[in-house]
């Protein structure tokens, strides 16, 4: 399948992004937009932030943080905000979710029981159930056609995938992996679908 069509979503028929017209009513953003969408492609050998060359961030040539079964997908940059934005102010999740599974497809992740979300440490005025962790882990969850669960004993034996929409710092999701860890998870992976840090 190709982006462009798992980037359907209900919208008016400008780009999010720069607000040309697009040709296809409910596309989101316009084609040049959609081009521009970069995907990390290099990343830090001990705790997984994207770099832009070399083995090893900066941080971690001093001193590693291991985060292990991580992936980030986007930088904060470019066509990816415009629809990070949308996807604050909707609550819909669908399209994020859906470039989630593209770049889930090529790691070497199992496909997991069970979805659980990255929890802000400070709720930064969401309601917890709307917080866009939250969201986005039950929009991935359905796309992958596996269950969702918030943090709690029911991860014990599943193989869990921990979802962060925008991560800022390696100490928060390794701690939260720690944290998870007390539930006993057969397996346990984690994704960003921002990398801020
Ligand atoms: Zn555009
Ligand atoms: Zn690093």
């Amino acid at each position: 399948m190709f982006l462009k069509d798992l980037l359907r979503f209900v919208y008016p028929a400008e780009c999010l992004h720069c607000e040309e017209e697009v040709d296809a009513s409910h596309q989101v953003l316009c084609r040049a937009c959609l081009a521009q969408i970069e995907w990390v492609n290099t990343s830090c050998m001990c705790c997984k932030a994207p770099i832009e060359e070399g083995k090893q961030c900066q941080r971690c040539q001093k001193r590693p943080i291991y985060l292990r079964g991580h992936a980030s997908f986007f930088t904060p940059q470019g066509p990816i905000l415009a629809l990070q934005n949308a996807f604050y102010r909707s609550g819909r999740a669908e399209t994020l979710a859906a470039l989630l599974v593209v770049g889930f497809s090529p790691l070497t992740f199992p496909i997991p029981d069970l979805v659980t979300p990255y929890l802000r440490p400070r709720s930064e005025g969401f309601f917890l159930k709307k917080q866009p962790g939250v969201l986005l882990a039950r929009g991935l969850a359905k796309a992958l056609n596996c269950a969702f669960a918030m943090p709690s004993p029911r991860l014990e034996g599943k193989s869990v995938l921990l979802v962060c929409d925008w991560l800022t710092n390696t100490e928060s999701i390794y701690e939260s992996k720690q944290h998870l860890k007390q539930y006993f998870p057969k397996a346990l992976y984690s994704l960003a679908l921002i990398d801020a840090r």
